[in-house]
């Protein structure tokens, strides 16, 4: 059994967009692909957890009832997609996971920090993770990259706390869904999703997972709900290397993925931890 979170942003959320364009009074497009998102699931009986941009929730509420009406999961990826090394960002997150519980009617208990931003600097957010009775976290991808990344993290769930972000705390609160990972030629990348699950060939995707599974360890993948639903997201003019990490086979993804699901079992956060525990 594999993991599948859908990191539910908007077009102006990417960081690589967020650092070029005006955040303020930005209308809302790719929320409009949620129809199409859900029917491909229901096509696939397959649920996922939505790590939700919690702003889109206000602007349109009944978001929520169609997730949870599906009986898929919401989960959090903040406010307003704010990465966690923002200065003075702890005290404004401690509200705004509140918020989110007001939005969400308590039915988080998940988190994914925007652009992988868990690190030495924004350990503080497990510990407010546990203060919020959350139990799970998917911010983990255990390979360094240009952009984020923990090196030589475990590759298998572990018990995570803010003195242990890597490995195993036996006294750990928040289980950790460290992101897939694969080894090319000896060079370990990332393999669970976004620009990886768009650059990386089906055939090599299919071999990390089937050797993460091969202990029966999950599979965790991530993918944008802009990447299911390109249709809905207006591209902005980036400078090259942000362009092409952002937007490089964007229109593939969705058929990638599909493949993928169909190929291997994948399920939600919460109904994998229902039956392991
Ligand atoms: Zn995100």
């Amino acid at each position: 059994m594999n993991l599948l979170g859908i990191d539910f942003e908007d077009w102006f959320h990417p960081e690589l967009i967020q650092r070029h364009i005006t955040t303020k009074n930005n209308k809302p497009t790719v929320v409009d692909g949620i129809d199409k998102i859900l029917d491909w699931l229901r096509k696939n009986d397959t649920y996922a957890t939505f790590f939700m941009v919690g702003e889109l929730l206000e602007s349109k509420p009944d978001l929520l009832d169609k997730i949870l009406g599906n009986d898929h999961e919401i989960a959090f990826h903040t406010m307003y997609h704010t990465r966690l090394d923002t200065p003075n960002y702890k005290e404004r997150f401690a509200e705004e996971i509140k918020r989110f519980a007001d939005l969400t009617k308590g039915r988080s208990c998940g988190f994914r920090a925007p652009s992988f931003s868990l690190n030495q600097f924004t350990s503080w957010v497990i510990d407010t993770l546990v203060e919020n009775n959350y139990r799970y976290d998917s911010s983990v991808v255990p390979v360094k990259t240009r952009l984020y990344g923990l090196a030589n993290a475990d590759t298998k769930p572990y018990k995570i706390s803010s003195d242990s972000l890597k490995h195993n705390d036996p006294d750990g609160k928040i289980l950790e869904f460290p992101l897939l990972t694969t080894t090319i030629l000896g060079k370990k990348i990332p393999a669970g999703g976004g620009f990886y699950l768009r650059m990386l060939p089906l055939k090599i995707l299919r071999a990390a997972i089937k050797n993460c599974s091969s202990d029966g360890s999950p599979s965790t993948f991530y993918i944008h709900s802009w990447e299911l639903t390109p249709e809905f997201m207006p591209k902005v003019q980036l400078p090259f290397v942000d362009s092409f990490i952002t937007y490089h086979n964007l229109g593939k993804a969705f058929q990638k993925m599909d493949r993928i699901i169909k190929e291997f079992k994948f399920t939600s956060f919460e109904r994998f931890l229902s039956q392991k525990t």
